[in-house]
């Protein structure tokens, strides 16, 4: 068959390798001018194992599943050494330790009871170290655009792919996240309402002590910290402070002034920051945040769906809209592969 995937994010890539095995044609259609430029290039990079998840079976049994898969696809793209820890604040979490280590227990998920040096443990209840991969970005991105040169995978960089140019396809899998409905302006019926956040990612130096640490503060309004891939910097996330503007509905809401800065990469002396914000929340966890030196920050889409603020799930889905389109809206990172194992078994349907 000769099928067009639109978008060059890890599933839309994972799926039109996969294709590509089994002998299709691809076509893999990329509005920037690189892969891996939007939501896969501007992210935590965790490997999630379910820790992040409590409030959400779903989610942690879907981290649990596909990690393998992952590995086995991309694995040498994950960066296995370091230190992850796991907080539950004092004051405002949404759950409590108890709860947490219950969880950790249903889940068999492996951790250590720890008091790390450089944590202020008055605000802090719980600290867990636990076992989490992270993924290197530029390694990904080598592995990527050699399956994708090796299956004789058309790329086509810089091309907005619409529904008029799909027509010429036998079908359409669309991996286009942030920009799912615009690509099924012509099946109304088939857009769904999601919830779309302009996201901050402030990328630091920090002190040699924090060298391959790794903390998420839980579960609720707070911050977290991971080393980024391979290099000495550090990449920062705030559950409030990171998001810029927020809407649900069909498509995103962007600001004109965020426009030259979107899904662009480090972006130094940015124009818009809330660097300030996110080292104030810090501090209260992590004292020495104080000394983090800002080189740049990157934005990007979030898209989830709307309405799931008690569970904060973030799953996968993958829907058959009609004989000629396939559309995969995307949760955690870990899920591409199996994804597009499902996308290949609909193409099969068709
Ligand atoms: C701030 C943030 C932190 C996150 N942290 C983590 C984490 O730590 N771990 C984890 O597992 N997940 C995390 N996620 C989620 C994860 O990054 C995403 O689920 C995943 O990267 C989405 O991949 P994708 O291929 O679906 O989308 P994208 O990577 O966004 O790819 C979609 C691509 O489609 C292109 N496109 C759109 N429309 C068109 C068109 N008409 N024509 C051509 N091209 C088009 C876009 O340019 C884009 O490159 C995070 C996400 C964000 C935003």
């Amino acid at each position: 068959m000769k099928i067009a995937v639109v978008g060059a994010g890890i599933f839309g890539i994972s799926a039109a390798v996969k294709l590509a095995q089994n002998s299709h044609r691809v076509d893999l259609f990329e509005k920037e001018d690189g892969i891996l430029k939007a939501a896969s290039g501007i992210n935590q990079f965790r490997l999630h194992r379910g820790f992040h998840y409590p409030r959400s079976s779903e989610t942690t049994g879907d981290s649990i599943r596909t990690e393998k898969s992952f590995r086995l696809e991309y694995g040498q793209a994950v960066i296995d050494d370091g230190e992850q820890y796991y907080g539950i604040a004092k004051e405002g979490s949404l759950i409590s330790a108890d709860t947490y280590l219950d969880f950790c227990q249903k889940f068999k998920l492996g951790h250590e009871h720890i008091k790390p040096a450089f944590l202020n443990h008055s605000q802090i209840d719980l600290c867990l170290r636990a076992k989490e991969g992270r993924i290197d970005h530029a390694k990904l991105k080598k592995i990527c655009l050699s399956r994708i040169k090796k299956l004789r995978v058309n790329l086509r960089l810089e091309t907005k792919a619409t529904p008029g140019l799909l027509k010429n396809y036998d079908l359409a899998v669309l991996c286009a996240y942030a920009n799912l409905n615009s690509l099924l302006l012509h099946v109304p019926d088939q857009q769904k309402k999601y919830q779309f956040e302009l996201c901050e990612k402030p990328v630091v130096k920090l002190p040699r002590q924090f060298t391959g640490k790794s903390l998420v503060m839980m579960d609720g309004p707070f911050m977290c910290l991971d080393p980024l891939g391979g290099t000495d910097k550090f990449l920062l996330g705030n559950v409030v402070h990171a998001i810029h503007q927020s809407n649900i509905g069909l498509h995103p809401e962007v600001d004109d002034k965020f426009l030259p800065i979107l899904n662009k990469g480090i972006i130094k002396n940015p124009p818009i920051t809330n660097f300030k914000k996110f080292i104030e929340s810090g501090v209260q966890f992590i004292p020495e945040l104080a000394k983090a030196e800002h080189i740049g920050s990157m934005f990007t889409i979030r898209t989830v769906l709307p309405h799931k603020e008690e569970t904060d799930e973030r799953p996968t889905i993958v829907s058959r809209i009609n004989d000629k389109t396939i559309t995969v809206f995307s949760g955690k990172f870990s899920n591409c592969v199996e994804a597009a194992e499902k996308v290949l078994e609909m193409v099969k349907e068709v």
